[in-house]
């Protein structure tokens, strides 16, 4: 992986995953590392949030024998949704749900590349809520611990492969 300077704006350092996805060995042996903490867990549904979290929410759940629901910015999902909107250092963003995606009580797994602020992955949590998922955990390749992103996720189970 590298860093990536003042992408997409200037202060921030953007942790580019693209080299660790064109790598047919770390690739999968990473999804594995984000996957083995809830081998336990009985998950049966990886929430992966759009869209660097597709890519790994998939492999994620394969890992787990779970399947996977997509957590989508406004306006991509077609059916009925359920939204959060979250706040961001400048303004606000917001997240959709099918409001189907889970069965009440359904254990659920979070999934995104990086957890930064923890803002994202927050909203994520409280959707899955919001239509009855049970959410037992949040997994990350990455957490930038400097952020402090785990104070917005106060009691969750949160891991990550690496930590800065
Ligand atoms: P946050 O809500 O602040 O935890 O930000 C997490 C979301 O923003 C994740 O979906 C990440 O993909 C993206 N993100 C935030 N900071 C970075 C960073 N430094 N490098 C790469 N992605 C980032």
């Amino acid at each position: 992986m590298r860093d990536v300077p003042d992408f997409p704006k200037p202060g921030i350092v953007f942790k580019d995953i693209t080299p660790l996805l064109a790598d047919g060995g770390l690739f999968p042996e990473a999804c594995e590392q984000m996957a083995a903490p809830f081998k336990s867990a009985g998950v049966i549904l990886v929430a992966a949030i759009e869209s660097r979290g597709f890519l790994l929410g998939g492999p994620v759940a394969q890992a787990l024998g779970a399947g996977v629901v997509p957590i989508r910015k406004v306006g991509k999902l077609p059916y009925t949704t359920r939204r959060v909107t979250y706040q961001l250092e400048y303004g606000t963003d917001a997240l959709e749900v099918h409001v189907d995606a889970c069965a009440k009580g359904a254990n659920v797994l979070i999934v995104d590349d990086v957890l930064a602020t923890g803002g994202t992955a927050a909203a994520a949590c409280e959707l899955i809520e919001s239509v009855g998922g049970r959410v037992v955990g949040c997994s990350f390749l990455i957490a930038l611990t400097f952020l402090n992103g785990a104070s917005r996720l106060a009691g969750r189970r949160l891991e990550s492969v690496l930590a800065y």
